[in-house]
């Protein structure tokens, strides 16, 4: 049963093969046995989940149950959601229990759907291994000893190691691209503005959006539906109609042209990530797609520039946290300065003050021309190669990580090693664009591989029809870690 898709799982429900109730006891069963080893997990909540289990019961009986009516999905502890810890992965927020919830929580609410439990993420979401969460990393179920990636790796692992149905994430560099590809499940990033970021704990915010990961791109498609639509409290939020994302799955890819950009195959990409990307087109071609070659000229620039605009955002939006209202307060302090001094340097972690320094000199008066302008110059550019792009193909395909998961440790003295994990999927948030990350194989060590699909706006429907066709005719993604 924890090995079925979302729709097997909602006809046993609408069939009484199983409970809401049963269902989300065996989820949870399987998290107290396995999460200690993976750590994929901050919270778990069985009072509340079972709550919601009974009312979805009552709802199913009642034959008012729609798609993910009685379901668990696990939540990623970056979203506000009533009465749950709430934490971000940080030590400020460790014993803070949201008091409203966050739309894209209220969305999966109103649906009728179980929250399993809050998953582990890097602090604030700044990381790409789940190494800076103050709750420790996520083990990466297909080898512990390496990272599952981040920052959406509770949620990355979770779904890998079948702890849940299936989950949120957030990229805001590329979070839930990255992840997916490092644990061998699928993950779509939305185009920006499709899901409200009103409850969303704030990383920076022109680029922080959030999406569904799952074991398949069906089941994204369920799960978007759910998470998107208009909501008047985030200023970013687009006026549009509802769509049914799930439309075009089932629809023929004769035709389809992929872009292949020539920056994305090139120094730094791992023979064998290389070589499963090309084993990927190739099945495409099978299924009547053509290759053009494109080039993305100044996505070389994506890295450094957005490590000058994410920072700088999240220097003001983390200055709400100076332990006065909520979160984390030092014990002893004298002056209020001091109480501000205190509560932030023992409440966030070594990352995170990084991100805050470098923010607010990129930020200050006689560096805000030579660095923050530029890089909002350089991020229309980048923006334009895509839209020139897009001229002459459908969709983009590369891969999503220039290596497989890499070992726990490896890169943490080294924080631009560190960066460049998210080398190929920084440029599709800086253009606001949607992207996904579908697995596409296996590396020699036997760790997943990500194949990256990146659409024009709005184009999630098609997007997730193509990554459907591919799981068609292969099996990468119904593969599980050994021990699940
Ligand atoms: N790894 C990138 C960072 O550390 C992206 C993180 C994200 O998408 N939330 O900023």
């Amino acid at each position: 049963m924890f090995n079925s898709s979302l729709q097997q799982l909602a006809a046993a429900l609408h069939s009484k093969k199983i409970s809401s109730i049963e269902l989300t006891q065996l989820f949870l069963d399987r998290i107290a046995a396995l999460n200690p080893k993976l750590n994929a997990y901050i919270t778990v909540n069985p009072e509340l989940s079972l709550a919601q289990a009974r009312a979805a019961d009552v709802r199913i009986a009642a034959g008012k149950a729609v798609a993910l009516t009685g379901i668990p999905i696990a939540q990623k502890d970056i979203f506000c959601a009533q009465g749950w810890r709430t934490t971000c992965g940080s030590k400020m927020l460790h014993n803070f229990i949201a008091p409203y919830d966050a739309h894209v929580i209220s969305q999966f609410n109103q649906a009728g759907a179980i929250n399993l439990g809050k998953t582990n993420m890097d602090e604030f979401a700044m990381g790409s291994s789940n190494e800076t969460s103050y709750f420790g990393p996520v083990k990466n179920p297909w080898d512990d000893s390496k990272v599952p990636g981040g920052s959406s790796g509770g949620t990355a692992a979770a779904v890998a190691a079948r702890l849940c149905a299936a989950a949120t994430g957030t990229d805001t560099g590329g979070s839930i691209r990255q992840p997916a590809a490092l644990c061998g499940i699928s993950g779509l990033k939305p185009t920006y503005g499709v899901v409200s970021r009103y409850g969303m704990i704030a990383f920076a915010s022109s680029l922080d959006q959030a999406g569904p990961m799952a074991r398949s791109a069906e089941d994204l498609a369920l799960l978007l539906n759910v998470m998107a639509g208009y909501d008047e409290r985030d200023s970013t939020s687009l006026p549009r109609a509802t769509e049914d994302y799930a439309r075009d799955l089932g629809k023929s890819l004769a035709g389809l042209r992929i872009g292949l950009p020539k920056e994305f195959f090139a120094q730094g990409l791992s023979n064998e990530v290389a070589q499963a990307v090309e084993a990927a087109i190739a099945e495409y071609k099978k299924l009547g797609a053509t290759v053009v070659d494109i080039s993305l000229p100044n996505s070389r620039l994506s890295i450094p520039v957005y490590y000058v605009l994410a920072p700088a955002e999240a220097s003001s939006n983390l200055s709400r946290f100076d332990g006065v209202r909520y979160g984390y307060r030092a014990p002893e302090y004298g002056n209020l300065a001091d109480m501000y001094e205190k509560s932030r340097a023992q409440g966030f972690g070594a990352e995170v003050k990084r991100r805050i320094m470098i923010g607010t000199y990129v930020l200050s008066h006689g560096y805000y021309d030579a660095y923050y302008l530029q890089a909002q110059k350089i991020r229309q550019l980048i923006a334009q190669d895509f839209v020139e792009a897009f001229q002459h193909c459908d969709v983009i395909m590369g891969p999503t990580t220039p290596t497989t998961a890499f070992n726990l440790g490896e890169k943490g003295d080294d924080p631009v090693q560190m960066y460049l994990s998210d080398i190929y999927t920084i440029a599709v948030n800086l253009a606001g664009l949607p992207g996904m990350s579908i697995p596409a194989g296996f590396g020699s060590n036997n760790m997943p591989i990500g194949l990256q699909i990146i659409g024009n706006y709005f184009d999630e429907a098609h997007m997730l029809n193509v990554a459907h066709q591919y799981q068609q005719v292969t099996d990468w993604h119904s593969q599980v870690p050994q021990g699940i």
